[in-house]
């Protein structure tokens, strides 16, 4: 199974941004924004800082 990154969408100031929404609480910031990273294992993991959830989860290439 692939897990496809959301549609970029265009912010405010004209740039475009990749939004992430955490699935658990729907908190949303873009792909740079306040997740925590956690690269500590194989996995490249983002983490939500709302709710602690895991948003993003798959293998590092
Ligand atoms: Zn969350």
């Amino acid at each position: 199974m692939t897990l496809e990154a959301p549609p970029a969408r265009v912010a405010a100031d004209g740039r475009t941004k990749r939004t992430l929404f955490c699935p658990t609480c729907g908190h949303e910031s873009a792909m740079d924004g306040d997740w925590i990273a956690d690269d500590g294992t194989e996995r490249r993991r983002l983490l939500c800082p709302a709710c602690g959830g895991a948003v993003v989860d798959r293998p590092q290439p």
